[in-house]
């Protein structure tokens, strides 16, 4: 990406000429969600404007337009994770909605007292208690994949807790505090050998690096609207149709079905079957603007010049004494996690505030990881297309300044 194509995208990002406490914003908490170029919120502002009217089961010309906007975004969202058909695109609220709808209706038609379900260390909370929740209804055990020291899932363990007991397996494509990109092909491919089912939690993913659901084989793969410059409240699952028709709803409402009498209910074909109630149909419509806009840029110029930040970034980073970064795998997306010597996460994270500059800090809600590496949280720098190394260089500056005022 060149200085000029740079400055354009940034120009389309409002929000990054804000001033916090007059500073000017270094926005480095990406992981958590991004900003939102100009034309998605153009995007849900023409739709309550010009195109609002529920759709799907109206014969008037405003909920045609809204319905053919809606079912447009379906086709868009499956474009973009190249899915063989569009009626496998279920649109939820989001990743944890997604991951909710699969362990409880997938759970609920195969997984029985004695079953396993194997997920991994590295884990957000959203891909750990859904499943667990199952395991608790149905008498399940939960089987956890371990990394090694680099953040590295450890395959040889991983075929070990393969077993004919595991009904499903369950894991991050890239991890939301290691920014580890894990081997999600080689754990499809050993998980089918056994005819087991795998979901990829994606939510750090598709905002960042190519993603392939036919070429990867994934049985079920998920993510956020907001995660990658779309708006909050939508976001997506992907499932094979094989999958999903043998799956029962997860919700029961309007739309979802064919026929309702008090004596039964039938229900609607895919993917309305699993999409109970009003949908978020201006949020799926901007969501599809947000695609293009990636798209328009490219995803693997998105993913080169982020890698180049996370090259620089953790160079620069390694200047400041007492620095550990968490999480040094050789596959990385553009997240770095580190701790400075004894000081807290939360003290570092609050002064860089002050200056300005926004990270995130804590346990990421991925508390067993944290748990596992010994430590009370990281500050975590997560970068978007529109940083850059002048920002990166800004926030060492800021960042040596809080080192040294709390050291
Ligand atoms: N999975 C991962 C790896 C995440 O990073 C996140 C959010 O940070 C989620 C799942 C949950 O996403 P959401 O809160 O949008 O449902």
């Amino acid at each position: 990406m060149n200085e000029q194509e740079l400055q354009n995208i940034r120009a389309d990002f409002p929000i990054l000429q804000e001033k916090i406490y007059n500073k000017d914003l270094i926005y480095f908490d990406n992981g958590a969600t991004t900003q939102k170029p100009r034309c998605v919120v153009e995007k849900i502002e023409e739709g309550y404007y010009h195109l609002n009217a529920n759709i799907h089961r109206g014969v008037h010309f405003l909920s045609q337009k809204a319905t053919e906007a809606h079912e447009a975004a379906r086709t868009t969202v499956a474009e973009f994770l190249h899915a063989s058909k569009r009626e496998e695109i279920i649109f939820t609220r989001g990743t944890t909605e997604a991951i909710n709808l699969v362990a409880s209706s997938f759970g609920e038609a195969f997984c029985h007292e004695g079953d396993e379900i194997i997920v991994s260390v590295m884990e957000h909370h959203s891909n750990i208690v859904p499943w667990q929740m199952l395991c608790e209804r149905k008498g399940l055990t939960l089987r956890v994949i371990p990394m090694n020291e680099f953040g590295e899932l450890n395959i040889d363990e991983y075929k070990k807790l393969l077993n004919s007991r595991t009904r499903i397996v369950s894991v991050g494509h890239v991890s939301n505090v290691l920014g580890t990109i894990n081997p999600v092909a080689e754990i499809i491919t050993l998980a089918h050998n056994q005819n087991i089912p795998v979901l990829v939690d994606g939510a750090q993913s598709v905002p960042h690096i190519p993603v392939n659901v036919m070429e990867l084989d994934a049985d079920f793969y998920v993510f956020s609207g907001h995660k990658i410059y779309g708006p909050t409240g939508i976001g997506a699952l992907y499932g094979k149709e094989k999958w999903l028709n043998a799956m029962p709803p997860y919700q029961g409402g309007g739309e979802m079905i064919s026929t309702v009498t008090f004596k039964k209910t039938t229900y609607n074909e895919l993917p309305f079957k699993f999409e109970a109630g009003t949908p978020d149909y201006i949020g799926s419509t901007a969501l599809a603007e947000a695609l293009r806009y990636v798209q328009d840029i490219g995803i693997e110029k998105i993913a080169a010049h982020e890698h180049d930040l996370l090259i620089y970034g953790t160079q620069r980073l390694m200047e400041i004494e007492g620095m550990r970064i968490i999480g040094t795998a050789k596959n990385k997306s553009a997240v770095i996690s580190f701790l400075v010597g004894n000081i807290h996460p939360y003290d570092v994270g609050m002064l860089l505030d002050k200056l300005g500059i926004a990270v995130r800090t804590g346990h990421h809600c991925a508390q067993p990881l944290i748990d596992s590496l010994g430590i009370a949280g990281t500050v975590r720098a997560s970068f978007a297309f529109y940083n850059t190394k002048e920002e990166i260089d800004e926030f060492i500056k800021a960042l040596k300044r809080v080192v040294e005022m709390l050291s």
